[in-house]
């Protein structure tokens, strides 16, 4: 896909899409992932996905695709965002591997 070729060398970096939805699909479905807590990652994206940026990078890729390939990307991504509506619990929650009930 050019336009995604496109993309990764003007203003990201070679494979970020497939990274980036690699990474999404697999933070949506581990909901209790440290990675959801910025204070918990590295700073490294291959160690530690950041998941904003891996959402930002998806949003940005369906916006440069014609429109076939943008469609399929865009399914693919609107599932992954329902996953990850149906997992996401109350913010506090979210990165406290405590077990604690938020205060
Ligand atoms: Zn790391």
């Amino acid at each position: 896909m050019r336009a995604i070729e496109q993309l990764e060398r003007s203003r990201l970096w070679d494979q970020a899409v497939s990274d980036a939805l690699r990474d999404w699909s697999w933070l949506v479905h581990h909901p209790e992932s440290a990675m959801w807590d910025p204070a918990e990652r590295c700073g490294v994206q291959e160690c530690c996905p950041d998941p904003d940026e891996a959402r930002f990078i998806l949003g940005l890729a369906v916006s440069v695709l014609l429109t076939g390939d943008a469609r399929i990307l865009r399914m693919q991504v609107t599932a992954l965002d329902k996953v990850r509506r149906r997992t996401v619990r109350h913010p506090f929650e979210i990165g406290n591997r405590t077990g604690r009930a938020p205060a």
